[in-house]
């Protein structure tokens, strides 16, 4: 029976059996789209939840680097058809607690696929000092959560792509991108992997 495991795969995101990596349903479900977010441009590759929100789950909480960065190569390729060029791309920070514990931090995972797939450099401009986790916390709660811990370090010139792996409230994006354009930083974009907010503004418009 153990014999089984070592030859069937089974598809990160919903368990079924077939060839390695996410199965034909689980693709469908990324779709790259403008995500509502007031006052900023938010990109998704899909929505939250669904399958590919669970691989993001199943990745952060194993702390499965491979499958994070399968997650991150989707992103790239889906990138490359966003309408626009940035100067740097830049990933929202995970506090150095977290990273040490899960052995990554996801934002950083995929925006390290990004930015050579839109030929713009790496930058590693935010830091988070340890904290709550946002995701135990109300949008109110998580703007206060952030201030005093995230900060600037490396001051990025033009336009900035800012990536995170899931943007619900988007209060964690706005204070990154507080937080750059407050330095050198002129426009910030989003982009995302998955997101509360994908498909809203397609149906809106
Ligand atoms: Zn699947």
């Amino acid at each position: 029976m153990w014999l089984d495991s070592l030859w069937v795969a089974t598809c990160p995101g919903c368990d079924a059996p077939g060839p390695p990596g996410l199965c034909r349903v689980c693709q469908d479900d990324q779709r790259l789209r403008e995500a509502a977010y007031e006052g900023m441009n938010v990109w998704a590759l899909a929505p939250y939840p669904g399958p590919t929100a669970k691989v993001l789950v199943r990745a952060k909480y194993a702390g499965d680097r491979g499958l994070m960065d399968l997650l991150g190569r989707s992103l790239a390729a889906a990138a490359r058809a966003l309408p626009g060029r940035w100067d740097a791309v830049v990933p929202v920070p995970s506090p150095w607690t977290r990273r040490f514990t899960r052995g990554f931090a996801p934002a950083a995972v995929l925006a390290a696929r990004v930015a050579p797939a839109l030929g713009a450099p790496l930058r590693h401009a935010l830091r988070l000092a340890p904290g709550k986790k946002q995701a135990s916390l109300d949008a109110a709660g998580r703007q206060r959560n952030l201030v005093g811990r995230l900060r600037s370090v490396r001051p990025v010139r033009g336009r900035v792509l800012l990536v995170d792996d899931a943007v619900t409230t988007g209060t964690t994006a706005r204070s990154c991108a507080r937080e750059l354009l407050g330095e050198r930083t002129d426009a910030v974009d989003v982009l995302t992997l998955v997101s509360t907010g994908w498909g809203d503004a397609a149906d809106r418009s």
